[in-house]
């Protein structure tokens, strides 16, 4: 017999989990895009985007997912010939470069494997080997979300001001915006990408790119930019369509201004503590697993771990059998475990992920972790006991002992 009926649960690192006001704020008649609500709608977005994202910068929204920013964010920053240092720990910084390289741009990469963080120092050594300032950008992903590592972006500008570089420094938020601390000012920041699918609780569909006064600049020195990707009547529209290039994502709007206002209600360190401690309590569960059996996390090191994803290792074929069972006995969907080996290869069956993202509470991350212990002891998958227990004592000590609190 099935306990899958009821609300299903998807766990994976993106789409996340829509909460109900965002669906509701979408379910409407088609708006008038040429006048009325839908143009103030609007313009209350830019300064709440920004807030999320703690910056005075200008903000580009797209009609696209996140590979669109990917695109978006480096056809305003570099021409063909021009080249980017790219600092790697994962399927997403492989998948940045790879478009850099298919936009015809030369790409040097920092490779850093799967289980480590990036360390500064090393790009900084690349920088200093670039005499002539060949390159124009270094990109990074914040949180990787293949790999669950969360890169000190901080550091990387550091690093590069340290070097005396004058290259741009690009991140890939798309997995940590709304759930990992981002201060894209304070930290040095000239180019920010995300998408509206994960921190940002709303349907697939909408894609930022945030642009420091310097990467503005770095678009204006560029001969052409490709016309839908250009960012700069979307930043300085002459009308209301020009932000989009043409019609409005009318409806991800509506549902867009429903998620802010519920992450500017809860506040942004409210947000970023709610997911470290998730994160924390799902941590503690999986130590108390792996002590008796072979569950690993794929990041060695708490300190340097993304609180929205997590990677994990089991023997094969046990991951896939895990999810399997997760999703067909109890209505919870776990992540697949991406770029760590070929979906052919047998080991492939190893590797799965916990999304945490968004929209999730204690009992939504009691009830997975519960959910995956029942699914070890079902599947007579060896591990140790007490990781429902432990999460529970993570979550205890640090939710409020005062039941109106
Ligand atoms: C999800 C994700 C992407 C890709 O987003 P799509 O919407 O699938 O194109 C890129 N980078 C990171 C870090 C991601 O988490």
């Amino acid at each position: 017999m099935s306990l899958a009926h009821g609300r299903p649960y998807l766990a994976i690192p993106g789409p996340s989990v829509m909460p109900d006001r965002v669906l509701r704020e979408m379910h409407r008649a088609a708006p008038n895009i040429y006048e009325g609500d839908l143009m103030d709608m609007t313009a209350s977005l830019y300064p709440d985007l920004r807030r999320v994202a703690r910056t005075e910068h200008s903000v580009a929204i797209y009609i696209c997912n996140g590979h669109g920013t990917w695109e978006a964010s480096l056809a305003n920053v570099a021409a063909p010939g021009d080249r980017v240092l790219v600092a790697v720990n994962g399927n997403f910084g492989k998948g940045w470069a790879d478009t850099a390289r298919k936009l015809g741009i030369e790409v040097e990469i920092v490779d850093h494997g799967l289980r480590e963080a990036i360390d500064p120092a090393r790009v900084a050594e690349a920088l200093a080997a670039d005499s002539a300032h060949r390159i124009k950008a270094v990109m990074a992903v914040h949180v990787d979300t293949s790999t669950s590592i969360r890169n000190d972006i901080a550091a990387l500008r550091r690093a590069m001001d340290e070097a005396g570089h004058p290259a741009l420094l690009m991140a890939d938020c798309i997995a940590s915006l709304g759930c990992d601390r981002f201060e894209m000012d304070a930290w040095g920041v000239d180019v920010m990408i995300a998408a509206s699918q994960k921190g940002l609780m709303t349907p697939p569909g909408l894609g930022f790119v945030f642009i420091s006064p310097k990467a503005e600049e770095a678009r204006r020195a560029l001969p052409r930019v490709s016309p839908y990707w250009d960012w700069a009547p979307r930043i300085a529209p002459e009308i209301y369509s020009n932000q989009f290039c043409g019609t409005a994502p009318t409806h991800h709007l509506f549902g867009l201004r429903a998620a802010l206002d519920m992450i500017h209600e809860e506040g942004m360190e409210n947000i970023w503590s709610r997911h470290e401690t998730l994160a924390r309590a799902l941590w503690a569960a999986c130590d108390a697993w792996g002590q008796g059996g072979v569950l690993e996390l794929n990041m060695p090191d708490p300190v340097r771990r993304s609180h929205a994803v997590t990677a994990a290792r089991l023997g094969p074929p046990d991951a896939s059998r895990l999810r399997a069972w997760c999703e067909t006995q109890a209505g919870v969907t776990l992540g697949i475990g991406l770029g760590m080996v070929p979906p052919t290869d047998p080991a492939w069956h190893g590797f799965f992920r916990f999304g945490h993202m968004g929209h999730i509470n204690a009992h939504m991350m009691l009830g997975l972790i519960g959910t995956v212990e029942a699914g070890f002891c079902a599947l007579d998958i060896a591990h140790g006991a007490g990781g429902t227990g432990a999460a529970a004592r993570v979550i205890a000590g640090a939710a409020g002992g005062n039941a109106s609190a």
